[in-house]
């Protein structure tokens, strides 16, 4: 999917508003990880070095349409001078006249920072009055916030009822990826690979792709749901008791379609998800006794899903394959992850969506060895659902 971008002609000397994502984690005043806030440092250079006046505008936590002092955007000025490498002006209020004031002062390629814009109730209501008071001192709007463009809220969709309007690199590449995973003219073999605590999170992703796959891998929490419905025992596994119909229709329909589905044939199992040691697990094959339950899968599983995942040419991988967040249950996510590095290695059109999968993949050391790992955890889901994002939409070329 391809989104209007803008060139330098568009933006030099104009005073250009962004909608960034710096709602990062802040621990004691701190920045404690700043990859959102330099995800935006190649849109934010490109403007500066054609000369723009930027303004970047986001949220910071929920302060529910007041000012919360500990929801300050002020806590990250240090974090985005050092990633962008200039000197940030801080305007501690995102609509009142010292915006115009201070845009009038600063030089051409200067920037600021507006305060949080959720201490207005009106953002979240996406109210076209307030998008005009945003709107008002500026030229231009760019939208690079992908993580947030699946709300609609003035600052990522009435303001660009008012602005003209463009797609800033992280939303573009977003766009890009999501959309080459998400058509019909996807590279074959195309393998979905899906896991996580839910059926029910991820029944529209399936429903919306199935017909655009080859093969889809199952695990994860998930995976106990489609076994049960294939009449194996799960013992205390995560059940979703109320979709073992939608697993036995998913499976009859996969059939249908000539889509392979595959789900785990072993499963490292125990009492407990906080268990402390390996020594305390067991890997077993078929049914899950009472008592125990499936918490990753086994190393079969593993090599099952790479051989699958290894020859694909595209790939989705969307929920862990296991309670990673344990160091006990991570070694199938792990290994999943592996496999898809080798796929990009290979040649394949590789895309991790979910905010927990973005981040084992990133605890693994793996996301630079991926086509692409995408920022929005919601959004990217949406995306995937084939839902429309209305901070997106309005900027779609092709
Ligand atoms: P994403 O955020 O990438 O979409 P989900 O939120 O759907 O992923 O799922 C992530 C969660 O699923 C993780 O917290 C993980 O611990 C949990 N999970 C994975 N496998 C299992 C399992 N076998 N049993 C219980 N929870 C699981
Ligand atoms: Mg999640």
């Amino acid at each position: 999917m391809k989104l209007r971008t803008f060139k330098t002609e568009d933006v030099s000397g104009k005073r250009v508003i962004v909608r960034v994502d710096f709602n990062v984690p802040v621990k004691d005043g701190k920045v404690t990880d700043d990859n959102r806030i330099r995800a935006h440092a190649s849109t934010i250079s490109k403007l500066l070095a054609a000369g723009a006046k930027v303004a970047l505008v986001s949220h910071f936590g929920r302060p529910k349409g007041k000012p919360v002092p500990e929801m300050s955007l002020s806590h990250v000025i240090p974090d985005v001078e050092k990633a962008y490498g200039a000197k940030v002006k801080f305007v501690d209020d995102c609509v009142s006249p010292k915006v115009r004031e201070e845009l009038d002062s600063m030089p051409q390629g200067g920037i600021m920072l507006l305060e949080n814009v959720r201490f207005y109730d009106e953002e979240q209501k996406n109210d076209l009055e307030f998008a005009k008071k945003l709107a008002a001192p500026f030229e231009i709007f760019v939208m690079d916030a992908f993580s947030a463009s699946h709300r609609a809220d003035s600052s990522t969709s009435a303001i660009m009822t008012l602005l003209p309007s463009f797609a800033g690199d992280v939303l573009a590449r977003e766009a890009e990826m999501l959309g080459a995973v998400s058509s019909t003219d996807a590279k074959k073999p195309y393998v979905l690979i899906l896991g996580g605590a839910k059926v029910s999170d991820k029944i529209a992703v399936i429903e919306n792709l199935m017909k655009k796959t080859s093969k889809i891998l199952i695990g994860g929490g998930m995976a106990y749901t489609f076994l049960k419905a294939q009449g194996f025992t799960i013992g205390s596994s995560l059940c979703d008791s109320e979709k073992l119909d939608f697993a036995r229709a998913m499976l009859e329909n996969a059939k249908r379609s000539g889509v392979e589905v595959l789900l785990p044939v072993d499963n490292v199992v125990a009492p407990a998800f906080d268990t402390k040691s390996k020594g305390e697990t067991n890997i077993i094959e078929g049914n899950i006794p009472d008592g125990l339950m499936g918490l990753d899968i086994g190393p079969k599983t593993c090599e099952l899903f790479r051989k699958a995942i290894v020859d694909a040419r595209t790939v989705l991988w969307n929920g862990p394959m296991g309670v990673f967040e344990n160091p006990v249950f991570a070694d199938g996510s792990i290994a999943v992850g592996k496999a898809v590095a080798e796929c990009t290695a290979s040649g394949g059109t590789t895309v991790v969506g979910g905010g927990d999968t973005a981040a084992a993949v990133i605890q693994f050391g793996l996301d630079d060895k991926m086509s692409h790992v995408s920022t929005g955890g919601g959004a990217s889901l949406e995306f995937c659902e084939g839902k429309e994002l209305p901070g997106m939409k309005p900027l779609k070329t092709a």
